[in-house]
């Protein structure tokens, strides 16, 4: 095929288009607009509106977040903070000093109340032992980071075999070791959901302290999150983002000619659904790994290498969903700000894997209280894995009825009110989705993340950068997080001004 050379040559200006319009891609727009270099510049978005796994909707006479939910390590090294605290997003309190400073090294908080299935609350002080030694064992993986070999594959076989020593010096009836273990149970649905993952056996050992964790308390946007790519898609100029134009595969590597752009060849043109091309010099791939993995074998035209396509298939992306609840009156304390569920027959270090109809639910962490609804009162649950898809295909009455009936056994309140209304996410059903986040699975590295985020053509023959990649998944440390896909955009944005380094240098956005 013949290449169109060096970028340079374009006779009508070089055309950038970015897939996707999530946080990744208007970052990477935002920072590419209204430079010299770029006059144009689209993104492609298969969905009506901006923002992707960041969803804010009103609901329950406020805001409820669908996707992301807190700002992670809200602190001067997150760009996600950075931004929203110029844009005026976020409180006195998020902003101040005192809360940036917070080390919680990624750990949930105890919860305020933990109910156990037959009705009785569990003790705190046991809970609070169990969480210490669940986080303590999590702190002990990043022992095993860049080591050539680990003792078990994944961190799930790991705290299981070190929980398994531990139990072996416990003293206590055997009444209280199995409440212990299935408190213990509860941490690992917890760390699944954290993870974003079916089970922690799933999760590789050696790069898992690899994830990086900012300072700062975690915190919440008071309007939604989506408040913050509606101001960065407000700084794009009119009509940069095209909705509704799902694209169905890149060609690239090609010589293309479009009857729009007489005497101009094109290495790469993006097919849409509806049929409708679009020549490009340069293309951003956004879209998450999930669809990746989905439609690994259209996409690409010609196919991806074999290297990165393997990448593709071994990094992990699974689900994690919320279910909310609105009650009338709580019925939880006025201090309450996390409900733990524990199933008390359950133990991490026994496989039982009951059919996800009879027992889906009890893969629920608990309920986060949310805060700031005027009327109501709103429990927002968490929920991982194969039974969170499953949770998917239900219908609301069936997730209602269904937690009713769990809400009233956990609290020993057969009278327990229904809710009066359920929402739910459903990521892993979301076409353009197909999960919630990735991490690194057992049988591959933090090198597939790179590999996922080098562009192509990898040899360098033909046109330059004419397939760049981001997205959370390409983010080799903050990977499943927004500020990971913010940065990641970023990455591959500078990549392309750094090939128009002359002009870059004399007029860079401050973005
Ligand atoms: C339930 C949940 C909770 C989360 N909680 C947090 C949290 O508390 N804190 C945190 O930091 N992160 C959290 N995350 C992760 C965070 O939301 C993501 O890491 C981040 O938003 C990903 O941004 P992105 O731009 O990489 O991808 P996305 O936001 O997914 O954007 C990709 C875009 O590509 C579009 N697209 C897909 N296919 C095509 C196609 N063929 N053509 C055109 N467009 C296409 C999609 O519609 C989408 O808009 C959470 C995610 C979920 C699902």
């Amino acid at each position: 095929m013949e290449s169109t050379g060096s970028v340079g040559e374009a006779p009508g200006g070089t055309r950038v288009l970015v897939v996707g319009g999530g946080i990744a891609g208007l970052g990477a727009a935002q920072r590419l607009c209204g430079h010299s270099a770029f006059p144009h510049l689209r993104v492609l978005e298969a969905t009506a509106r901006a923002g992707g796994r960041i969803r804010s909707e009103r609901c329950f006479g406020g805001v409820v977040e669908v996707g992301a939910h807190w700002i992670h390590g809200p602190s001067r090294g997150n760009p996600v903070f950075q931004l929203a605290a110029e844009y005026g997003l976020l409180g006195e309190k998020e902003l101040s000093e005192e809360n940036q400073l917070v080390e919680t090294g990624g750990h949930v908080g105890l919860p305020s109340v933990s109910y156990a299935n037959s009705g009785a609350s569990v003790s705190l002080q046991l809970v609070a032992e169990m969480a210490t030694l669940f986080y303590g064992l999590i702190d002990q993986t990043r022992e095993f980071l860049h080591a050539a070999e680990t003792p078990v594959p994944s961190v799930g076989e790991y705290l299981k075999k070190e929980i398994g020593q531990h139990v072996a010096g416990w003293t206590e009836d055997e009444e209280t070791r199995k409440l212990k273990l299935a408190v213990l149970n509860s941490f690992f649905n917890l760390e699944c959901c954290v993870s974003g993952t079916h089970s922690m056996d799933l999760v590789a050992l050696a790069p898992f302290g690899e994830y990086t964790v900012l300072p700062g308390l975690d915190c919440t946007f008071s309007k939604g999150y989506q408040g913050l790519t509606n101001c960065m898609m407000a700084a794009l100029p009119e009509d940069t983002v095209v909705f509704e134009k799902p694209v169905k595969t890149i060609h690239w590597n090609g010589s293309f000619q479009e009857a729009a752009f007489p005497g101009e060849t094109f290495p790469v043109s993006v097919e849409c659904e509806d049929g409708d091309r679009f020549p490009a010099h340069h293309v951003i791939v956004t879209v998450p790994l999930g669809f990746l993995k989905e439609h690994l074998d259209t996409f690409f035209d010609p196919p991806l290498p074999a290297e990165k396509a393997e990448a593709i298939r071994k990094i992990g992306f699974g689900t994690n969903n919320k279910i909310f609840l609105e009650f009338e009156e709580p019925f939880w304390e006025p201090d309450c700000q996390l409900i733990q569920l524990v199933w008390e027959d359950t133990s991490p270090l026994e496989d039982a894997a009951p059919e996800l109809q009879d027992a889906w639910f009890r893969k629920l962490i608990g309920f986060v209280v949310l805060p700031a609804f005027a009327s109501v009162h709103v429990l927002c649950g968490f929920i991982a894995g194969l039974e969170s898809e499953f949770m998917e295909t239900l219908s609301d009455e069936e997730v209602l009825l269904c937690l009713t009936q769990v809400l009233q056994r956990v609290t020993g309140n057969p009278r327990l009110p229904a809710p009066k209304s359920v929402l739910r996410s459903r990521w892993h059903s979301a076409p353009y989705t197909r999960g919630s986040y990735s991490y690194v699975a057992v049988g591959s590295t933090g090198g597939d993340l790179d590999l996922l985020a080098q562009p192509l053509p990898a040899d360098g023959a033909g046109a330059q950068l004419q397939i760049l990649f981001a997205g959370e998944a390409t983010h080799r440390t903050f990977y499943s997080t927004t500020h990971g896909a913010l940065l990641s955009g970023w990455r591959e944005a500078d990549r392309l001004l750094s090939l128009w380094a002359p002009q870059v240098q004399q007029s860079r956005p401050r973005l």
